[in-house]
């Protein structure tokens, strides 16, 4: 609701934006430089199981600067020089652990690779890409003594709240399991964001619309939003070819109107960093509008909800 000219998150646009809330908290902008440590994913390596996600192929995520066999600080220094063509300005950074799961090893491990992380100039933070399965009370104890220290960010992939489709995307875990552990490491102080995908296999509109209410009950602080996008090669694209009507294919259009009603019963205390996601075309099975970068989607979003006079959390109780 508008107070002064100012939404309940103190700046004018129409969403609790993450670019405005690290703006705000570090005074300027920050640039995540993504980091490819090798690790794998108990879903993968038999521990959970073997096939993975049936959506996943982490190569058609991972920038094309960030490869596992080269030292972190090398990846990072790639890194800050790939970004610094776009955002000449960027002079500090946050370390985002993507690919995989970046907490599946043991505690002594992680402290090296993220110590090492740290210690490379001007970076601030890091944000931590990980499976609600891969934590444990070790490594929340060791985030929450480095949240005192630098910025902290744990990501989790929930991807869905709903048990069926976790099942069925075979993601080896259920949504108590998100639940319980994002609880966890908010009480304990942990900074927390939330990963989802809209249009898994069998879920309709109406389904995905009313999770909004499951997610604005969780203790995140942050919340990332993906358009599911069939990759190439995957278990999902084999599903999708053989019962297409399963999935709910979102056109641009249908995106954008879809996430409005979506956000406007969104908990506005929930940071949003992203609303769709970008698998380079070469990746996927139908290019859609994959060719439309994020920021231009992002733009239309916010025209549509100056359009509608609308914003997040207005129907939100
Ligand atoms: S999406 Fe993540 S958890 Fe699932 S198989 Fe891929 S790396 Fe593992």
């Amino acid at each position: 609701m508008l107070n002064n000219g100012l939404y309940s998150w103190d700046h004018d646009r129409r969403f609790n934006s993450y670019t405005e809330y690290i703006r705000k908290t570090f005074g300027g902008r920050l640039q995540k430089v993504v980091v490819d440590a090798g690790f794998t994913c108990p879903n993968r390596d038999g521990s959970k199981g073997t096939g993975g996600c049936t959506y996943c192929d982490n190569n058609a995520f991972n920038p094309s600067y960030c490869n596992p066999k080269e030292p972190l600080h090398k990846q990072i220094s790639k890194g800050i020089e790939f970004h610094s063509v776009r955002y000449r300005r960027a002079q500090k950074f946050l370390v985002y652990f993507q690919p995989y799961s970046n907490t599946y090893a043991p505690l002594s491990r992680l402290k090296q690779l993220y110590e090492e992380a740290l210690s490379y100039p001007g970076v601030e933070g890091l944000v931590i890409g990980t499976r609600p399965d891969c934590v444990d009370e070790e490594k929340l104890e060791y985030f929450k003594e480095l949240s005192g220290k630098c910025y902290l960010q744990i990501e989790y992939g929930v991807e869905s709240c709903n048990d069926k489709s976790l099942m069925r995307i075979n993601r080896g875990h259920d949504f108590k399991q998100s639940r319980v552990m994002i609880t966890r490491t908010h009480d304990l102080g942990i900074r927390c964001c939330a990963h989802f995908i809209f249009g898994l296999p069998g879920e309709t509109l109406q389904e995905m619309i009313g999770a909004a209410s499951e997610i604005s009950a969780l203790p995140v602080d942050a919340v990332k939003f993906h358009q599911l996008q069939i990759v190439k090669g995957t278990p999902m694209e084999k599903e999708f070819i053989k019962s297409p009507g399963e999935f709910h294919s979102f056109t641009l259009e249908g995106y954008i109107s879809f996430i409005i009603s979506f956000i406007e019963r969104l908990n506005p205390a929930i940071v949003i960093e992203r609303f769709s996601g970008e698998v380079p075309p070469r990746f996927l099975h139908q290019s859609t509008w994959a060719l439309i970068r994020y920021d231009n989607v992002l733009r239309l979003i916010e025209k549509e909800l100056e359009r509608l006079d609308t914003w997040q959390g207005k129907y939100f109780s």
